[in-house]
């Protein structure tokens, strides 16, 4: 099985070198800090007692505490859960949050749980993990198939446990559990942003623009609206199960009402897939990677372009929802033929600057408008964007995503030598 950790460490000693970072910085760059690794007892419905492995990650926290979603997929590993808290500690320096990178993550199929289940194994999460996490070492968020009903039920597990209120602990929070407004659309506004900001330096028109779009989760869902809402041709989208397709453009709102249609009240997962809508012709989620569009989004899991499937790609553009979509090798062909992929520590970067926006309002007691938020999402990203673009167009033979890391790099190796420990790493005699 390839590891996706192993990958993610390759690209970023390739990515140090052409930036020229100090070897020893990138060295201890390529190795967690700590990673927790726990089993969870679960009492289940049936009075069985259940064992999940659950993880985290403190990947590094050079700037800041630690800061990362949790995840609860059948595929979760240890490796996989230190790849996106790499990806995290790169994704704040991009951004210039005050933050290292952290993630975590349980091996289960929470669709297989009823909601108590749920709400036991996400407060068993907490409990376990509740003296390495914590407002200022580590602060945690939603990721694939979490939620911000889960934040709040660990919120309170931790305040349980520490007999306080602490409300920066964890973002992503309900809106009436001190989460901030914004937050849940923050992934896909963020990437549907950066996609704007490419448009318009390549002075399209929306509706010149087809997008296939992989994964109609929370970050899926909020930019295939935002990009129908403007304009755009959005003729495929996907789920778990498998995709839909129409030539003429799917109407989003049609599709989410469909979506959700069959979930009660107390299902935190709905069971429709989009591919069971009779309105729309069904594809498989391979023909969907090579629809001939001008924008591909993949928005589900880590490697869903590999060496494997690379030929079949035809976008000329690809917003990197989802972490990791695009593996090290397949990036290589991509950018050698051409494809312009605005990439993941930059395009689905809302999602932490929002929590980080969050984490601003619990601390001062201060919540903000969403206007105000909107407002300081669009302004920063528009900021890295601009810097990403320039350092492309200043450096010959750069991609977008070579541009991130180099900004983040050199971020990282300052603030090693301002703190005084470089000489830790070094090699060289002073
Ligand atoms: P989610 O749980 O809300 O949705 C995941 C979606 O992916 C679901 O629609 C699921 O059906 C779909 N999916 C799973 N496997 C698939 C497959 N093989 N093909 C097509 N679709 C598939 O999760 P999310 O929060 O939307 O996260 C999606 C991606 O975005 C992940 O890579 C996550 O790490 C990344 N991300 C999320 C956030 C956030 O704030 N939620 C922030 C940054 C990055």
């Amino acid at each position: 099985m390839v590891s996706v950790f192993a990958d993610a460490r390759k690209r970023l000693k390739t990515l140090g070198k052409l930036s020229a970072v100090c070897e020893e910085v990138i060295e201890s760059l390529s190795r967690p800090k700590a990673t927790l690794c726990v089993s969870l007892p679960v009492l289940m419905d049936d009075g069985s007692t259940d064992y999940f492995e659950a993880y985290r990650c403190q990947y590094n926290a050079y700037l800041g505490p630690c800061k990362g979603g949790i995840r609860f997929h059948p595929n979760v590993t240890q490796d996989e859960v230190q790849a996106l808290a790499l990806w995290m500690t790169i994704k704040c320096a991009v951004v210039d949050l005050p933050y290292g990178g952290g993630k975590g993550g349980v091996c289960v199929d929470p669709k297989k749980l009823s909601r108590m289940e749920l709400e036991r194994l996400s407060r068993a999460y907490m409990r376990a993990m509740a003296d390495f996490v914590g407002p200022n070492k580590d602060i945690p968020a939603p990721d694939v198939y979490t939620n911000a009903r889960i934040m709040g039920w660990m919120r309170d597990e931790f305040e349980v446990i520490k007999a306080e209120k602490q409300p920066a602990v964890i973002t992503g929070k309900p809106v009436n559990m001190g989460g901030s407004l914004g937050r849940e659309e923050a992934t896909g506004r963020g990437a549907f942003l950066v996609t704007e900001f490419l448009r318009s330096k390549e002075g399209k028109a929306p509706q010149d623009i087809r997008v296939a779009i992989q994964g109609f989760g929370n970050a899926g869902y909020h930019i295939a609206k935002l990009l129908f809402d403007e304009g755009y041709k959005v003729v495929a989208i996907s789920d778990s199960k498998g995709a839909i397709f129409d030539g003429a453009g799917l109407d989003i709102d049609e599709v989410k009402l469909f979506k959700d249609s069959n979930r009660s009240f107390d299902m935190e997962y709905g069971e429709n897939s989009v591919c069971e809508s009779e309105t729309y012709k069904s594809i498989s989620h391979a023909e969907l990677l090579a629809l001939d569009v001008e924008l591909l989004i993949p928005a589900a899991l880590e490697h869903a372009i590999t060496k494997h499937n690379v030929d079949m790609i035809k976008a000329k553009w690809i917003t990197e929802v989802a972490n990791g979509p695009i593996s090290a090798e397949a990036d290589d062909i991509l950018f050698k033929k051409g494809t312009v992929i605005i990439p993941d520590v930059l395009a689905n970067s809302g999602g932490v600057i929002v929590s980080y926006f969050e984490w601003v309002q619990n601390k001062t007691a201060y919540p903000w408008a969403l206007e105000e938020v909107r407002m300081r999402l669009q302004e920063k990203l528009k900021i890295c964007f601009d810097e990403m673009w320039q350092y492309q167009h200043q450096n010959e033979n750069t991609s977008l995503r070579m541009a991130a890391y180099a900004k983040a790099l050199k971020r990282l190796e300052v603030v090693v030598d301002l703190r005084g420990t470089k000489e830790y790493f070094s090699t060289v005699e002073n």
